[in-house]
């Protein structure tokens, strides 16, 4: 499984998007965040947050950034499954 990072427009928040490549090596998001809050077409088409990364390198990110990360998506990556 991979995640991306997005930012709901209008507001701070960053939600963590279920996310696969596609044959083209495109990375496709799912419609709604993990936490279900925001949808792929409310957030903002601006990509300095991350597409597709594994689970360890979206726990750093999600770390490194100032601004929080929804903590009800960030507890999906540190769930078992
Ligand atoms: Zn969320």
């Amino acid at each position: 499984m991979l995640y991306s990072i997005l930012k709901k427009s209008g507001t701070d928040e960053l939600h963590l998007f279920p996310s696969k490549k596609n044959d083209e090596n495109k990375c496709i998001k799912a419609k709604s965040s993990i936490c279900r809050k925001a949808l792929l077409d409310d957030c903002e088409k601006v990509v300095y947050l991350n597409n597709c990364r594994d689970k360890n390198d979206t726990r750093e990110l999600c770390a490194s950034y100032g601004e929080p990360v929804c903590a009800a998506c960030i507890s999906a990556l540190y769930a078992t499954y």
